[in-house]
């Protein structure tokens, strides 16, 4: 049974005051993320560390991302309510439900057999009815999908996959954390079908965007 108690509660009231003095201004934002319990999103045994400005691990050597960059990412999309957006990266799925919580409708893709199914599980016993969860390689984006408001990339990129810049609307914006070794998170505009804008804001940390799905069984994979 997910619980969320007093103790929980007030550790995230800290969090939200520790993002707020790093610089975090949107108050939508905080809130949503005062409201999320993200003990939820790591294993019980490890509920202690959900509340520290800390990236942790999820398993197959992946992280949930720490809670500066969830702010960060979230106000660089400029979310508004009712906006498709495409998540490349689920993880955990904390992301996705924040933007959720914002009034985005969310399609989120996850290449990890074992991760995909963990998410949707917890997604689903959460009530989230506005994230549909695909086991899918990122990199190709969901034409089916397309065209999205925003698409955020969770994962480091050696480069700009050109399937999302495809998917994105005129006037969209994609945040994407680029390249190897610590990454620029990048976010481009579209200005019309063949221009994008770019900005730069400053030096991430991120997993690596891999090619192809890992299916559960395969579990000592990257
Ligand atoms: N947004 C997540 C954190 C993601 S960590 C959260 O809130 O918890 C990055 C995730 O991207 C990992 O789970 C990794 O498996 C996934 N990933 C890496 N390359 C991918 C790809 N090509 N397509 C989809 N997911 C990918």
């Amino acid at each position: 049974m997910l619980r969320d108690n007093y103790r929980h509660k007030g550790m995230r009231r800290l969090l939200i005051d520790e993002l707020r003095s790093d610089g975090i201004t949107d108050e939508s934002i905080l809130t949503a993320m005062a409201s999320l319990p993200r003990h939820f999103f790591l294993d019980k045994a490890f509920e202690e560390w959900a509340y520290r400005n800390k990236p942790f691990p999820i398993g197959n050597k992946q992280t949930i991302s720490q809670p500066y960059t969830v702010a960060v990412q979230t106000s660089l999309l400029e979310v508004q309510p009712r906006e498709k957006i495409l998540e490349v990266g689920t993880g955990s799925g904390y992301q996705a439900a924040i933007l959720a919580l914002l009034g985005a409708r969310v399609f989120t893709i996850e290449r990890q057999e074992l991760l995909y199914n963990r998410a949707k599980e917890l997604l689903k016993e959460l009530n989230f009815r506005n994230i549909r969860c695909f086991l899918k390689d990122g990199y190709k984006g969901l034409p089916e999908f397309a065209p999205f408001d925003k698409i955020l990339v969770t994962a480091g990129a050696k480069e700009i996959p050109a399937a999302l810049k495809e998917q994105l609307k005129i006037g969209g914006l994609l945040v994407i954390p680029v390249g190897q070794n610590g990454q620029q998170m990048l976010r481009l505009t579209r200005i019309s079908e063949s221009q994008f804008e770019t900005e730069d804001f400053g030096r991430f940390r991120f997993v690596p965007l891999l090619e192809g799905i890992q299916k559960e069984d395969s579990l000592n994979g990257d």
